[in-house]
């Protein structure tokens, strides 16, 4: 009998498994993970050093551990270069490989920035547990960090390293912190906190050269200014893996496209977490990641059914300044009202009939209000 396949072990591909296993025991199940197949939680890397926790403590489960709880094979180190989806079979590194149903959990890359410079390919990314215990190696008897990007990544990076005693800069174009994000008073507010907290920011600015220099680096930003640091981090955001399913012949846009059912123009395969774009959306986050987990596990285990996705705020994990958002539907009119004071700012996104559609919450009190509000807000699919 030909197995489900899933490519990729991170949170989707194992919560997929995971879920899949409550409703049954035995249907063959077969991973395949160009990584070493070991489960991690990946919001755990930008947070690692404020937790006192060392890469390899972030391993939570070793492959033939995770492989025995899953009751299935997990080909680690395997890379898919090819989907022949008429013949329901992939090339893998390993030889190919059959499957009855394939689920794409193949995650997403991360976004290089166009830089000039003899370092430019220096610049490192966190995108996998990998990458983090390279970038924690090269941080060794290191100080200065520059971060390119202020979003949540970038934000959360910088926190934690001020904590870890690393002093972090933060480099972005948008006039705040998480500009895509949070309405004015609430990115100043998280802005002046991680200020606080050790980052210096500097908004509306790119770095366009990175050239080593003394062992470390010279940074040029557009503006005609010059800055030094030992170690550069990207963070200015992912891109859906799609070249798999596109060569494929499968319909993708920003994503892997695929309906609420999680299949994709192909009826035998499936997409979900970082790769897939789910109802028109590309939510990168492990709230909906869980939810179509949930959903195709059902499906796949032989009752279909469609995912929804409730509003789900996304709770940031910088410390200087607790902040939950839940953003607004993509196509939602209406305004912020913000209401700010030195111990937090309380923003509500409401259409011109007063109706919340998404808010943002910051500081220690302000965020207890998360549950309530998020449970007034309107589901996203
Ligand atoms: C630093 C950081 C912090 C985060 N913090 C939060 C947070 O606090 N809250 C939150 O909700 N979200 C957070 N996120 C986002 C969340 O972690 C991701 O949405 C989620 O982990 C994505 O899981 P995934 O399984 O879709 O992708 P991935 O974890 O990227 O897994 C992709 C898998 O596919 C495999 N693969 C890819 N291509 C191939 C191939 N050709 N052949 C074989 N295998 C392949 C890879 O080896 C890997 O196993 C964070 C993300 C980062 C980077």
């Amino acid at each position: 009998m030909r197995p489900i396949v899933i490519l990729g072990s991170g949170l989707a591909g194992v919560s997929l498994a995971r879920e899949l296993r409550k409703l049954d025991k035995e249907i063959p199940l077969v991973l395949v993970t160009a990584d070493d197949g070991a489960f991690y939680s990946k919001p755990n890397l930008s947070n690692a050093l404020g937790a006192g926790k060392s890469p390899a403590q972030l391993a939570l489960t070793p492959a033939p551990q995770l492989a025995e709880q899953l009751h299935a094979r997990i080909l680690a180190h395997t890379t898919v270069s090819a989907i022949h989806a008429v013949q329901r079979r992939i090339d893998t590194s390993g030889g190919p490989l059959e499957y009855s149903k394939l689920v794409l959990a193949i995650g997403a890359q991360p976004i290089r920035p166009a830089l000039d410079g003899d370092a430019a390919a220096d610049v490192l990314t966190v995108n996998s547990l990998a990458d983090y215990t390279r970038f924690r190696e090269r941080l060794a008897g290191k100080r200065r960090i520059a971060i390119l990007g202020g979003g949540l990544i970038g934000c959360e990076f910088a926190n934690d390293l001020c904590l870890g005693g690393f002093a972090a800069t933060i480099f972005d174009r948008a006039k705040q912190p998480l500009g895509r994000l949070l309405p004015p008073q609430a990115g100043q507010f998280l802005r002046a906190r991680l200020e606080q907290g050790g980052v210096t920011y500097h908004p509306e600015t790119s770095l366009i050269r990175v050239e080593r220099h003394n062992g470390g680096y010279h940074l040029s930003d557009d503006h005609g200014a010059e800055h030094q640091a030992d170690l550069v981090l990207s963070a200015v955001g992912l891109q859906p893996a799609v070249e798999l399913a596109r060569t494929a012949g499968l319909t993708v846009r920003r994503g892997i496209v695929v309906g609420r059912g999680l299949a994709s123009s192909d009826p035998h395969i499936y997409a979900l977490g970082d790769c897939a774009e789910i109802g028109g959306l590309v939510l990168s986050y492990v709230l909906p990641i869980m939810q179509a987990a949930r959903a195709l596990a059902q499906t796949l285990a032989g009752t279909p059914v469609e995912v929804s996705y409730p509003a789900m705020p996304v709770v940031v994990k910088t410390p200087a300044c607790p902040t939950v958002v839940c953003p607004p539907p993509a196509a939602a009119t209406g305004i912020w009202h913000e209401e700010s004071g030195s111990a937090g700012v309380r923003s509500i996104f409401a259409d011109d009939t007063g109706k919340a559609l998404g808010f943002a919450l910051l500081g220690e009190e302000t965020t207890k209000e998360k549950v309530t509000l998020a449970g007034q807000m309107p589901g996203w699919l």
